[in-house]
């Protein structure tokens, strides 16, 4: 009688993009992988570093009912996992920030398979580093949050009145679409029109763009460059007046210069 062999299965973060903000953990799993299933998120560069001979399955979610999309993506890693190969779930940036790695590592453990988490660098923190924003400093913020743009399934929107008064600084995920209601938000929670604010599109891969204005300015800058389209990261708070310390980028792209 033989018995498979059933591997834990790797939910790794990608990171932003760039594969030099590739963790070693993730660079091992992916030279290990046998299958290996990828989102939009993740680079195209990042994948290049994985075994050659490992399947890349695209499990991305363009046009599809979420909801379909995560059980089909459920029973994929399932279903890969006990045939014994060796599973890796690529995510953009961290798998537990915003990634819906919760939700998998449930699933997988609800069927007996082991889960082990690498963590990624997260765009909601490459994205203003990429720019010299260091998103907490103690001469402006107590901190930082770390929120959702998006209106949820879950119906679950942050509350935008208290983070208007925390004075953490602000780093929103999935907030291009919203923009305009969540400045209104912020606003009628208190937060002053000249609150700097950036926007940090495609942080960490070639087509990256930046933009620096006010709170009430960021709806205008965004429908003025689309080119800050999606994927993109919403900064607001007093540290994006530091960015303005930093005169030029040696980190990004320090791959591509070699
Ligand atoms: N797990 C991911 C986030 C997934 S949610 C992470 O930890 O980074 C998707 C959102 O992440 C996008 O809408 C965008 O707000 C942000 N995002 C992902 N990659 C990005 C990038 N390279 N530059 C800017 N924002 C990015």
């Amino acid at each position: 009688m033989t018995t498979t062999n059933i591997h834990p299965v790797s939910l790794v973060g990608a990171g932003p993009g760039d594969p030099e903000l590739l963790t070693l953990g993730a660079l091992r799993r992916l030279q290990a992988a046998d299958v290996i299933l990828t989102d939009e998120l993740a680079d195209p560069r990042v994948l290049a570093l994985a075994n050659p001979l490992a399947r890349v399955l695209n499990v991305g979610k363009r046009g599809g009912r979420p909801s379909t999309n995560q059980r089909f993506i459920h029973e994929l890693m399932i279903r890969e996992a006990c045939s014994g190969a060796k599973v890796v779930r690529l995510k953009g940036g961290d798998p537990f920030v915003f990634g819906r790695g919760g939700e998998e590592a449930d699933a997988l453990r609800a069927e007996g398979i082991e889960v082990e988490v690498v963590n990624g660098i997260t765009a909601g923190l490459a994205a203003p580093a990429s720019i010299g924003i260091p998103v907490t400093d103690r001469r402006c913020t107590p901190g930082v949050a770390l929120v959702t743009g998006h209106n949820g399934e879950s119906g679950r929107t942050p509350d935008w009145a208290a983070l208007a008064r925390s004075g953490l600084t602000l780093v929103i995920y999935m907030g291009v679409a919203r923009c305009e209601a969540i400045v209104a938000a912020l606003r009628d929670g208190g937060m002053r029109a000249d609150m700097p604010a950036a926007v940090v599109a495609s942080a960490r891969t070639p087509k990256q763009r930046h933009a620096i204005g006010t709170l009430a300015g960021l709806p205008a800058l965004l429908q003025t460059d689309p080119s800050l389209a999606s994927p993109a990261i919403l900064v607001i708070g007093e540290v994006v007046n530091l960015a303005a310390l930093v005169s030029d980028l040696p980190l990004q792209h320090a791959a591509a210069a070699g």
